[in-house]
């Protein structure tokens, strides 16, 4: 017996897949399954964040629907994944989050930046707000340094928390103990595989779309996006180093580091969540959770935002409009924190966790003993 009626069916197709086995050069989903002979909820939880969703294994099924025994792998894996996020969400209370994802990340965003408008047009002349201001220090006669870092940092701070709790549990759950010792084997090898998005490539055709023309463009958007957003996060920590160990204050020149890490990071925030957005709309609706479907397009939207609010700012910051796009921008940003431990955000976290205890299951198999 299982928590949810989705994990039963889980446990059903694969122990289905566990006697056909024609799947298991695929991906790291059916290796991972033909380790077990029974699945606990944990398992299944584990395989669900193993699964890339890439849809090979529906395209290659013999028993897919119309068959009796109604395969359908990608999208059993996609609820139950789904699902898990809002399992182990931490504090348990924001679990109900996850349930009509679009509508609570918009609310939020909307309240945010609605909050950062009002905020500067209520503590600010019409002069400081619509005002050029350039130079170092430009951005702080809107809003001080110092409430800017504490803000942000809390958020921040407050968002890692989370995420380190809901991890942690799904860590515990599927097997792994706490206080695991540093296998930095595995660990590399996870981080070369979630850094390729080895398991995203359908056994190296591509993902499967509608029309069942496989193609590499979400993996080439995925990772355009993800770097993207690690450029980005890397130009916020070397503007940190500028201003508290070289007391050199944003903004900065075009040539300078934070800038062009910015931008670089920038540009593929904004192409990736775009392509993604779109290879979203090609998937076959059979292949995907299509209730999730707002969650999806919250996280895009959230990531796409962000850039798009940021680049702006650095094209207009010695205009009248930095004041109003400064306010625009950290009301995104912000509530792009707040919101990361609730969204869609989860996946890259828990997949890259499910990709550690898979690299470790690979080598405690090859050196022919288990994990402990
Ligand atoms: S998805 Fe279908 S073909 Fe693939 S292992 Fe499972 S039952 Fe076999
Ligand atoms: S959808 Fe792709 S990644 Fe997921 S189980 Fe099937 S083949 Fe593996």
């Amino acid at each position: 017996m299982h928590g949810t009626k989705i994990l039963e069916e889980a446990d059903r197709l694969m122990t289905v897949c566990n006697s056909c086995r024609y799947c298991e050069g695929l991906c790291a989903v059916f290796p991972a399954m033909e380790m077990r002979r029974a699945f606990s909820d944990g398992d299944l939880n584990y395989l669900a964040n193993l699964c890339h969703a890439c849809g090979a294994c529906y395209t290659d099924c013999q028993f897919s629907p119309p068959h009796e025994f109604n395969v359908n792998v990608p999208r059993t894996l996609a609820v139950a994944r789904a699902e898990s996020y809002a399992a182990y969400a931490w504090p348990r209370a924001f679990a109900g989050t996850f349930a009509r994802n679009g509508l609570v990340i918009s609310l939020v965003a909307a309240l945010s930046v609605a909050v950062f408008i009002f905020g500067f047009a209520a503590l600010h002349d019409r002069e400081v707000l619509f005002g050029i201001h350039t130079g170092p220090g430009a951005f702080y006669k809107l809003m001080p340094h110092n409430a800017m870092a504490a803000l942000f940092g809390a958020a921040f701070l407050y968002a890692i928390m989370a995420l380190a709790m809901g991890v942690r549990a799904f860590w515990r759950d599927i097997g792994e103990p706490i206080g695991m010792k540093t296998d930095a084997r595995a660990l590399l090898q996870a981080i070369r595989d979630a850094g390729e998005l080895r398991y995203l490539d359908g056994g190296g055709v591509g993902c499967f779309n509608e029309d069942d023309r496989p193609t590499d463009r979400r993996r080439l958007y995925h990772h355009l996006t993800f770097y993207g957003f690690a450029l980005c996060f890397a130009s916020t920590c070397v503007a940190t180093l500028y201003h508290y160990l070289l007391a050199r204050e944003a903004p900065y020149a075009w040539w300078d580091l934070p800038v062009v890490l910015g931008t670089l990071g920038g540009t593929g925030l904004l192409i990736g969540p775009i392509g993604l957005l779109a290879e979203r709309w090609k998937r076959d609706s059979i292949l995907v959770d299509e209730a999730r479907y707002g969650m999806d397009v919250a996280f895009i939207a959230m990531l796409f935002l962000t850039s798009l609010t940021g680049m702006a700012l650095l094209i207009l910051r010695e205009t009248a409009a930095m004041g109003p796009l400064l306010a625009l921008h950290l009301g995104v940003v912000f509530s792009l924190f707040v919101t990361m431990p609730y969204g869609k955000f989860v996946h890259g976290i828990y997949r890259f966790a499910a990709l550690v205890r898979y690299a470790r299951e690979r080598k405690a198999m090859a050196q022919g003993t288990t994990l402990e």
